[in-house]
């Protein structure tokens, strides 16, 4: 239903920085279906992942040694989880990830690096739509 996928969405982006995949805009906090920058469309998706024991044994040991040499503030609720414990913030439960973690610690700088890649994107398809249209203009001759 319309209104689950709305609700969901937005406390998705509540508690998270998101950065919109097509311009980088950080969405965090966003209310309603489409990026406020660029106004694409934002879709919600679940994302079903099996951890097997191994991994998740391994992923707490990445998290752990990331944590002890990092002051990094929890995305939840912003308190510093240097030398938190198990893959939950011990302050307000929420669930720590290494990628989150490792994308709020490059702060801003993202945003720009983003839009950098957009206009590349945009330039190399230019630049094959050219040599496409001259291919066909010279098969013509
Ligand atoms: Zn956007
Ligand atoms: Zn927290």
């Amino acid at each position: 239903m319309a209104g689950d996928h709305d609700e969901l969405l937005a406390a998705y982006l509540r508690t998270r920085h998101v950065a919109c995949e097509c311009c980088g805009y950080d969405l965090h906090g966003v209310e309603g279906r489409s990026c406020p920058e660029c106004g694409s469309r934002l879709i919600a998706s679940v994302h079903l992942r099996v951890v097997t024991p191994e991994q998740q044994a391994r992923e707490r040991k990445a998290l752990a040694a990331f944590l002890a040499k990092r002051d990094v503030a929890c995305p939840g609720c912003g308190a510093s989880l240097k030398g938190n414990e198990g893959d939950r913030c011990q302050a307000c439960n929420h669930p720590l990830s290494l990628m989150e973690l490792r994308h709020g610690e490059l702060g801003g700088s993202w945003k720009k690096e983003t839009r950098h890649g957009c206009v590349i994107l945009v330039l190399v398809c230019l630049v094959s739509f050219l040599f496409l249209a001259v291919i066909t203009i010279a098969g013509k001759m």
